[in-house]
């Protein structure tokens, strides 16, 4: 049987179920905790034809009608304003009602896209997530985080919007391109370093099994991510708090924004390969404040780099200008008087967040690895 995650966020309870082969019983999972058997699948041209003749078949099993398939083109590019209207005038062209679910089956651009337009439409439809990338099923379908992007800048508009059930099929992941899994599989560590040395330590000896794709390895490893963050996420729903909560979950995210920035969004570094060079980095930058041993930085690396993702400027195929990652990384973040505020850590399980990184200590630290 899958394994079941309860989780209250948003004005509702719901579950998070995790296995292998949940598409084609999709519609025995989804039938209690939807208001009606009907239902618009959205999805991109390249989990389409992949996984979406399963979800059909379960659905309809279920007695489910299929009001509307909305495709979008893979990428970025699908989380903006125009995609966004096509999608929601599409759903409502087929005749979805406010009992009509919306389900969401891709990655976290998928996801982001479908959910904003779940949360809007006739002012909120009930929605799903089937989460087919690893980033998606350990990261952004957990949450409740739904969005577009404007040209200044990614995710700048969106909504909270809880789904109703989250199916993490482990067995979609089968054909997604190794190296989208091993990146999906940096938030898996970067939940390890989080959570504690239960879990980090997991991570150092099932990561390498993981990221070759082993079914046990993976359904342990999103079951436990969706744990982690999902309680992350409870405590502060909406984020607002600057410094505990969500913030934390941006371990590794400052560096990794700022390399992610420089070589442009959906270009040659994926998000999860910035963050796992920004793991490193953080570890390396918490060393050498004296907040954690000098050992943890060399285990964060060595294990990234056992899994086959770049842990340092250095792995990464281009170098970079200091100059300019510092300029990403004062933007990023508040800035006061030269200081730079990161999340850091004392050790696994012991992240918390630092306002006042002097500018000169971030500098070294990338000037000696790059
Ligand atoms: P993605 O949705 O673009 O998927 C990556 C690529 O893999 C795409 O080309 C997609 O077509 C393909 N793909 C997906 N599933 C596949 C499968 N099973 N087999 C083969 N190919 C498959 O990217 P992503 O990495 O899943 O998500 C990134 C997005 O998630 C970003 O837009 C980011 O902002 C967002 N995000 C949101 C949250 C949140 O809380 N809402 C959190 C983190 C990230
Ligand atoms: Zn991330």
């Amino acid at each position: 049987p899958p394994a079941r995650l309860p989780v209250t966020l948003g004005e509702r309870s719901y579950e998070i179920v995790v296995g292998d082969g949940l598409l084609a019983r999709a519609g025995a999972l989804l039938a209690p905790v939807l208001p009606a058997r009907h239902a618009v699948v959205v999805t991109d041209e390249t989990v389409g034809p992949l996984h979406l003749p399963t979800l059909r078949a379960g659905l309809e099993e279920a007695g489910f009608a299929l009001l509307a398939e909305i495709t979008v083109p893979p990428g970025e590019a699908s989380k903006d304003f125009s995609r966004l209207q096509l999608v929601l005038e599409r759903m409502l062209a087929a005749g979805a009602d406010r009992r009509t679910a919306v389900i969401a089956l891709g990655g976290g651009v998928v996801g982001d896209l479908a959910g904003f337009a779940a949360a809007i439409a006739l002012r909120g439809l009930p929605f799903v997530q089937v989460p087919t990338t690893l980033l998606a099923q350990v990261d952004s379908s957990v949450g409740g985080k739904t969005g577009v992007n404007l040209a200044l800048g990614k995710n700048l508009v969106g909504a909270f919007h809880q789904p109703r059930i989250v199916l993490a099929d482990t067995a979609t992941l089968a054909t997604l391109p190794a190296r989208e899994l091993r990146a999906g599989y940096a938030e898996v560590a970067k939940h390890g370093l989080l959570s504690g040395e239960r879990l980090w330590h997991w991570c150092e000896t099932q990561g390498e099994a993981l990221v070759r794709g082993e079914s046990e390895a993976l359904v342990t490893a999103v079951l436990e991510s969706c744990r982690l963050k999902s309680a992350v996420v409870a405590g502060d729903e909406r984020e607002e708090s600057a410094e505990g909560g969500r913030a934390l979950l941006n371990l590794g995210h400052t560096f990794g924004h700022a390399l992610e920035a420089e070589c442009g969004y959906g270009g040659t570094l994926l998000h999860g390969e910035a963050v796992a060079v920004g793991l490193g980095l953080a570890a390396s930058l918490s060393a050498r404040l004296g907040h954690c041993s000098q050992e943890l930085p060399g285990r964060v690396i060595a294990h990234l780099q056992a899994c086959g993702l770049p842990a340092r400027i250095g792995d990464l195929p281009r170098g970079f200008s200091v100059a300019a990652l510092l300029g990403r990384m004062r933007k990023d973040k508040k800035v006061r008087d030269g200081a730079l505020r990161f999340v850091l850590l004392r050790g696994p399980g012991e992240a918390f967040t630092a306002g006042d990184v002097p500018a000169e200590t971030v500098e070294r630290l990338l000037r000696d690895e790059g």
